[in-house]
């Protein structure tokens, strides 16, 4: 249960853990915690500690990497289209609560726009902190590994989640993703799709690998590095 708390500014922290980082965001009136990690239980006690204000889960996906401290919250703030996800297996949790593509979460003086980003889950989702201008990309626009294998993941609506948020990127200078480099900047997101096109297209080169038993293709496209699907004859 090992993590680490930075501070980003008077309002902001990120909590590194196990590869994996969560954030706690304050506005006025309330503060955000933007998923819970991976393994650590206390989540809520270490954003609770950082700031006063009442606490709203947000969950930018249900992988469990991004969840393990969610039971602690009365309820998580998710896309319904992630529910599939967070209880698959017959995962035990409290009921979640809906967001929509669009929605305005109001901290007090501080506002989240949420952005549906289906592909690396059906429910994914970035949060825009619109006067700081920096996104919260969750696992789909990062420079480390993206897992696109197994089910629920899709390569092509991840394309066209990536070309969504591109028509968006006037609205923010920094990229704060849940994996690998922070912060980025909105040049990665051409890079990720052009990385995407030559996987669909067949062009990109790709080694195999075993992951959690499953056999993967991994295709490092300079931007990133896709671990998708292996097929009949790999
Ligand atoms: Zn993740």
């Amino acid at each position: 249960m090992e993590y680490e708390v930075f501070q980003m500014d008077a309002a902001t922290w990120r909590i590194e853990n196990k590869g994996v980082r969560f954030f706690v965001l304050a506005g006025s009136r309330r503060a955000a915690v933007i998923d819970t990690g991976m393994s650590v239980e206390n989540a809520k006690d270490i954003a609770a500690s950082l700031t006063d204000q009442p606490l709203l889960l947000i969950n930018t996906h249900a992988d469990m990497d991004h969840t393990s401290g969610n039971n602690a919250f009365e309820t998580a703030h998710m896309h319904p289209a992630e529910y599939v996800n967070y209880f698959k297996g017959g995962a035990k949790h409290p009921t979640p609560t809906p967001l929509w593509d669009g929605e305005i979460i109001d901290l007090g003086g501080r506002t989240l726009r949420v952005i549906t980003q289906p592909g690396h889950t059906p429910g994914s989702i970035a949060l825009l902190d619109q006067e700081r201008r920096v996104l919260y990309a969750g696992d789909s626009i990062q420079d480390g590994r993206i897992f696109m294998f197994g089910p629920m993941r899709n390569l092509v609506a991840y394309r066209q989640s990536l070309e969504k948020i591109m028509r968006l990127a006037e609205q923010f200078d920094l990229i704060y993703p849940c994996h690998a480099s922070l912060p980025l900047t909105n040049e990665i997101i051409p890079r990720l799709m052009e990385g995407a096109d030559r996987i669909l297209r067949g062009e990109a080169a790709f080694t195999l690998t075993s992951m959690h038993g499953t056999r993967v293709r991994v295709y490092d496209v300079g931007a990133a590095t896709f671990l998708c699907d292996s097929q009949p004859g790999d």
